[in-house]
């Protein structure tokens, strides 16, 4: 009788050898299993001997086996008892019990905890056993599979959010005894549904992966980078002295995320906002750690300047605000919330009107009239722009028409509306069905949108030339690529931003950059409005520096059509 292997565990001799951990306390019974499958298949299983559970769970955690045969009467554990015990030891082995007992309740519960098979010692012959092993071993393959697939991101193969919220659970616990803090970073990526809306889902893909890969990239080994879905990364750091470990693991994420991404012919500049929420041992739910940090990725999401910010007091109440704010957005595009003021434009010389600015109004059953800064920001993340905006330009061409078209209609387009590639579509649609003229419509675009993604924005502004609207570049000077943005699109209008007109009258050096505005942009055959005048002190200075067009308080502010329009 030969192939009962009682040394610990040793290196494969074949790599096509099972190793088959044996725990069992009568010698007899091993030395028979090692008859019976040396027989069946001989060189194919090494067998390893245990005759107690604690040498059995000593073992498994040593070397790796393919199998276990577990007898579940043992001198130190019995029953489910020695199951279990041997399961934490090694949770992808199979376990294949031997019992001596023909018991099917037994059987069956031993299956529920864990054991791939329950064979009864009289009744096993080699064949039966050799087919046993390799059943078990399959099953646990796929259960083990079916196990990551369930705790992991398909996509990028980082853990999901549920594997990190456990991770993060057992963080704090071990916390408890060791010092040393740990850090939630939330991470988004800014504007990551432009590139799937404008590259296609295949380029965003390919992008989600490559930022997995960076993420991976940087972390110590223990951290963890999760998908936690969408364009949404949280890592999960440990061992930290502080907040200022924590700031520096997000530096790192910036620093990794800036390197250009290269997605076919075209090359992406990955932006990201990243909310930092530093555990404390009592801190108790992994989850609050989770939103606490989502709460400080919108803050400095919201912010600019610093793409991180650590959380802090007053975050929560912010975070369940705005997404009130989604909701109830959603509800307000049913139900005709919306409405749509205009703000005329007056000629400098003329005195005249001769346009209006079209500014979308929420009336808001419980809170009142809102203005667009209370809920475009919701409206761009959600994606709900591209609904609120069609509304918007649908409203505004039915006025223009029933104005009889002698008003330059102005219609603002967020960032996101003008990177979507239907928009152009969309507009001549709207013309269409409202029967507006083309050349009474006029779109305005913010500096800081035109400069996000200039080629994908110039192929947008076109075509809306072509369609016969004019443009015009809206908050000028707010941006640092200003003059370029004035060379490079094919705008018509230039719109000063009212933080210069602010100052006009007391600061030389504001009246000294709107002159330099106003004559830069004559001299490109561009006409100018200057916003926010609310003084006629504002309207003088304008009109000695030549500006063409004057929008502001001190003219009128936006009211409802049916209202006079003028001031
Ligand atoms: P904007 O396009 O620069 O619009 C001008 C804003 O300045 C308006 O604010 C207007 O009420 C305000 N304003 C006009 N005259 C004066 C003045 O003399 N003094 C001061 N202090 N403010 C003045 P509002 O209506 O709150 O809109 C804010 C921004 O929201 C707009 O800035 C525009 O960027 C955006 N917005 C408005 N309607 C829409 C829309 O339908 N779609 C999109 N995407 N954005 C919109
Ligand atoms: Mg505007
Ligand atoms: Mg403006």
């Amino acid at each position: 009788m030969t192939g009962l292997d009682l040394r610990p565990g040793t290196p494969q001799a074949h790599p096509s050898t099972l190793r088959v951990l044996v725990v069992e306390d009568n010698p007899g019974d091993a030395a028979l299993v090692a008859t019976m499958l040396a027989e069946v298949a001989p060189g194919v299983h090494e067998l390893h001997h245990a005759r107690r559970a604690s040498e059995g769970v000593e073992r498994l955690l040593g070397a790796g086996f393919d199998c276990v045969l577990l007898d579940l009467s043992l001198p130190d554990a019995h029953g489910t008892e020695a199951l279990g015990l041997l399961r934490t030891a090694a949770l992808d082995v199979p376990i294949v019990v031997l019992s001596g007992r023909r018991d099917e309740a037994v059987a069956i519960g031993a299956v529920q905890e864990g054991a791939q098979d329950y064979l009864i010692k009289g009744e096993v012959d080699g064949r039966l056993l050799v087919r046993s092993i390799a059943y078990a071993m399959e099953r646990k393959r796929a259960e083990v599979e079916l196990a990551h697939q369930a705790l992991h991101d398909a996509l990028t193969g980082l853990p999901n959010r549920v594997l990190l919220l456990d991770r993060l659970a057992q963080a704090l616990t071990r916390m408890e005894r060791r010092k040393g803090r740990l850090a939630v970073l939330f991470c988004d990526l800014d504007r990551f549904k432009v590139v799937n809306d404008s590259l296609g889902h295949a380029a965003g893909d390919e992008l989600l992966v490559t930022v997995a890969d960076r993420l991976e990239g940087i972390l110590r080994a223990g951290d963890t980078a999760a998908r936690f879905g969408g364009d949404e990364f949280v890592v999960l750091c440990e061992e930290l002295d502080g907040e200022r470990d924590a700031v520096r693991v997000a530096e790192r994420i910036v620093a990794a995320l800036a390197q250009p991404v290269r997605l076919g012919d075209d090359v992406i500049h990955v932006h990201v906002s990243i909310g930092i929420s530093v555990g404390e041992a009592a801190h108790a739910r992994p989850e609050q750690l989770v939103s606490d940090a989502d709460a400080a990725m919108y803050r400095a999401k919201g912010r600019g300047g610093s793409p991180f910010e650590v959380f802090g007091a007053g975050m929560r109440e912010r975070a369940s605000e705005r997404l009130a704010i989604e909701t109830a957005l959603h509800q307000a595009l049913g139900r005709d919330e919306l409405r749509l003021h205009f703000q005329p434009q007056v000629g400098m010389t003329t005195g005249e009107v001769n346009g209006v600015e079209a500014l979308v109004r929420w009336q808001h059953p419980k809170r009142g009239l809102l203005l667009p800064g209370a809920f475009i920001d919701a409206a761009e993340e959600t994606g709900l722009i591209h609904r609120l905006g069609t509304w918007v330009l649908e409203q505004a061409c039915r006025q223009s028409v029933a104005w009889g078209g002698r008003l330059l209609m102005s219609v603002n387009l967020s960032a996101r509306q003008v990177l979507h590639p239907d928009l152009p579509e969309t507009v001549a649609r709207v013309l269409r069905e409202t029967g507006c003229d083309p050349s009474t419509l006029c779109f305005e675009v913010t500096e800081t949108a035109v400069m996000d993604d200039v080629d994908g924005i110039t192929v947008v502004l076109e075509d809306l030339k072509r369609l016969g609207a004019t443009l015009a570049i809206d908050d000028f000077g707010t941006g640092y690529s200003s003059l370029r943005a004035l060379q490079q699109f094919p705008f018509d209008v230039v719109k000063i931003d009212r933080s210069f007109v602010g100052g006009i009258a007391s600061s030389e050096q504001e009246a000294a950059i709107v002159a330099a505005v106003i004559s830069l942009s004559h001299a490109l055959g561009l006409r100018t409005v200057a916003e926010g005048i609310e003084t006629v002190e504002h309207l003088d200075c304008l009109r000695t520096l030549g500006c063409d067009t004057g929008q502001g308080f001190y003219f009128a502010r936006p009211c409802a059509a049916s209202q006079p329009q003028g001031a």
